[in-house]
């Protein structure tokens, strides 16, 4: 079963500076009850595509589907509006209306829909417990603190329990600490709720906490789609590779390893999978440049043949010149490109 299908969508904007190629013919088929991640660097598309699952922007081409239902289609020149697509946004700027109230501002969307009373108080109440906000509802936005206004905003989207939530980098106006305290808050409120939902981020750690599946964007070009573990573990390409994991995976040029015949490949292997030993007693004998300590950790930046090399290591001590050594199973094959 499919939740939400998005088939061949193309985006062009055209601009006074010319046409820009904002998504290339993506293909995604999220799951019901999914918690589905848009991976991606800046301007890579990924609130462009959000948009568009919204029905807040057309595609140049494709289709999309919500379940059975067709909601966009260039063919039928078909585009169902946001409100009869049932989805719920949040955004990252909350717009809580500064006038009324937790209460009211979440009560809302519920009274536009013409909801009793007493319902809209049960749901209400009910939301707020679950995002423990029930002791605010009385208070103004101005008199919350910035976690405590986007819970608002995330109650106030999900009050009439819509289909498919999106979300756009929900988290990213909260400090390190609180954004990532609402990361598991929100995963075990999206998780109990069962609601399908679109998740997007710049942040590869969020996504590797929060998602199900990720899809990673480049330039508008879907790069991989898969669970943390098949991007972290098997990834496709060295921007994949590069992209996902902290710090960054380390790519070394074929030729430079003995071991290794195969011309046009680049080896990755990431920090914490490379030994330090002593001199000839790994694979590549290389100098250290710089220690950085974090926390209980060591990066070690080291010098091969000019290439730098990052390992990641829980003891270290002030050696000068060290010897390399991983397991071959832990090596990544890519193609030169
Ligand atoms: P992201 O959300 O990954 O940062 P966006 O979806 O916002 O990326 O943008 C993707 C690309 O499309 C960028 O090159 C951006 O400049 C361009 N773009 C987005 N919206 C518009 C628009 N309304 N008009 C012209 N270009 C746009």
């Amino acid at each position: 079963k499919t939740a939400i299908l998005v088939r061949n969508v193309k985006k062009i904007f055209s601009t006074a500076k010319g046409r820009v190629l904002a998504l290339d013919r993506i293909n995604l088929e999220i799951k019901p009850g999914e918690l589905f991640i848009i991976l991606g660097p800046s301007g890579c598309g990924k609130s462009t595509l959000l948009n568009i699952i919204a029905g807040l922007e057309e595609p140049t081409e494709g289709e999309i589907f919500f379940g059975d239902k067709v909601v966009f289609s260039d063919k039928k020149h078909l585009s169902l509006e946001p409100f009869e697509r049932d989805v719920a946004m949040v955004f990252q700027s909350y717009a809580l209306y500064p006038h009324m109230t937790v209460y009211q501002n979440m009560a809302f969307p519920l009274k536009n829909l013409k909801y009793k009373k007493k319902k809209i108080r049960e749901q209400v109440i009910k939301i707020a417990q679950m995002l423990r906000i029930e002791t605010l509802l009385e208070r103004k936005p101005a008199e919350l603190s910035g976690g405590q206004r986007q819970r608002v905003a995330i109650g106030r989207a999900l009050v009439r329990t819509p289909q498919v939530l999106l979300m756009d980098e929900p988290l990213s106006n909260l400090d390190a600490q609180l954004r990532a305290e609402m990361r598991v808050e929100l995963k075990v409120l999206i998780k109990d709720l069962g609601i399908t939902t679109i998740y997007v981020t710049h942040d590869q750690t969020e996504a590797m906490t929060l998602g199900d599946r990720i899809a990673l964007l480049k330039e508008g070009v879907l790069q991989q789609t898969g669970s943390p573990d098949e991007l972290f573990y098997c990834p496709k390409n060295t921007f994949v590779a590069g992209f996902i994991g902290t710090p960054s995976m380390n790519f070394l040029s074929a030729e430079i390893i003995k071991s290794i015949k195969k011309p046009n490949i680049t080896i990755g292997i990431r920090p914490q999978d490379i030994e330090i030993r002593p001199p000839n007693k790994g694979i590549i004998n290389a100098f250290v440049k710089l220690v950085e300590k974090i926390g209980d950790k060591y990066l070690v930046h080291v010098d091969y043949r000019k290439q730098k090399i990052i390992i990641e290591t829980s003891n270290f001590s002030k050696e000068k010149e060290v010897s390399l050594f991983w397991p071959k199973e832990k090596m990544h094959f890519f193609d030169k490109n």
